[in-house]
């Protein structure tokens, strides 16, 4: 069984927006206080509060007069935003993250509802307090039970609801295929086999645009109506542009594991080395290290091998060839000739190729990761430069 997330937009009633503001207020309202509750008697007693005692506590806040209105919001979010707060401290304690820090008014909300506080009918789900199911957009199915769901509000007003769902997924048959993957200048997303990516790089297509309107934003007045609404429109630009840019890695990710058995790529860390600004940039913009993460989640549902290689190879300056390398490859030269093989060279693909080969090398002997010199030029040993013709 594995669990596995599926996120979608819907649009609420009238009615149901505010029973979502309201609920987002008091789950950012509990949280805040668990957290100077917790913040207070570390520094004053050393000592650490746990959910347990929050939730005790949170009993008795309930009944005061002043926070009474708490009581208006289902009590399974509230509890959740005690666990969320937890989970912040363990990974701060266990150096996954930074202090916790309060919720602000501003900027992405969010509520999780557990199992006992929503209604799944097979086909709609419908939230504790609410009288009518949600108008989500569904936009792919599952098959299993979900055990709880997420409902956000972003700061360009949009609803999405997070559904985590227990799910049996069936391992994809064998491929023969294997791939190995790098990151271009000019098209984002290179493999072995030859074929190129897009070129997503939406950032700065909308670099303008947004800074524009970061500009108008810089020029309104601190909590005026205009400021407000400067603000949707600089997040809006964000949200389209992060939503492209997830869309897009979703696509080929998932492509490239139903397709291939084994896919090789650098490490994050790896391409970091490189450090040149431009290439650093293109980085940033499509999105490495997310890629990464869904090739490896993905692996995994279907059975697949994801190789990274998290050692400096010159990959772009060796030949796939003969492994004559380089003395220099500067990031202008798009195509190249071997002054050993005489083979001509697409800078990207052979980076890919070698990057496989690499990859092989690791799974084969779990950490050489410098090919044989001298690679035999058999055909079937070869990737084939172009598999598809597009
Ligand atoms: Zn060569």
């Amino acid at each position: 069984m594995t669990q596995r997330a599926y996120k979608f937009r819907f649009y609420p009633t009238e009615e149901q927006q505010q029973i979502l503001a309201k609920t987002f207020g008091c789950v950012r309202y509990v949280y805040n206080w668990g957290l100077r509750l917790k913040t207070d008697a570390y520094y004053q007693t050393g000592k650490r509060l746990y959910y347990k005692d929050l939730s005790a506590q949170m009993t008795v806040l309930k009944r005061q007069p002043e926070t009474v209105w708490l009581n208006e919001v289902s009590s399974v979010a509230l509890q959740q935003a005690l666990r969320h707060l937890d989970r912040a401290f363990i990974n701060f304690f266990e150096g996954r993250g930074g202090y916790p820090q309060f919720h602000k008014k501003h900027g992405k909300q969010s509520v999780t509802f557990a199992s006992s506080a929503f209604k799944w009918d097979g086909e709609s789900i419908t939230l504790a307090k609410m009288s009518e199911p949600l108008n989500i957009r569904w936009s792919r199915r599952f098959t299993g039970i979900p055990s709880s769901v997420t409902v956000s509000r972003d700061a360009a007003d949009r609803y999405h609801i997070s559904i985590l769902v227990d799910e049996e997924i069936p391992q994809a048959p064998t491929s023969e295929n294997q791939v190995g993957i790098d990151l271009g200048l000019t098209d984002s997303v290179i493999l072995s086999t030859g074929e190129k990516f897009g070129n997503p790089r939406f950032f700065r297509k909308d670099e303008k645009r947004l800074a524009k309107a970061q500009r108008r934003l810089a020029k309104k007045k601190k909590g005026s109506k205009n400021r407000d609404k400067e603000r949707i429109k600089v997040a809006r630009i964000h949200a389209k542009i992060a939503d492209r840019r997830q869309d897009f890695l979703h696509k080929l990710s998932t492509r490239l594991i139903n397709e291939n058995q084994v896919i090789a790529v650098e490490s994050l860390q790896v391409k970091n080395m490189i450090r040149n600004h431009h290439l650093a940039k293109s980085i940033a913009d499509v999105g490495w290290g997310e890629f990464v993460r869904q090739l490896e989640y993905k692996a995994e549902w279907y059975g697949r091998t994801v190789v990274k290689i998290d050692k400096f190879y010159p990959s772009s300056k060796r030949c796939f060839d003969c492994g004559h390398i380089m003395p220099k490859m500067p990031l202008i030269v798009r195509h190249w000739t071997c002054p050993e093989c005489g083979e001509h060279h697409d800078r990207d693909v052979n980076a890919a190729q070698n990057i496989l080969a690499a990859g092989l090398a690791v799974l084969a002997c779990g950490e050489a990761i410098r090919p044989a010199r001298k690679l035999t030029r058999q055909r079937e040993g070869r990737p084939q430069r172009s598999r598809k013709a597009n």
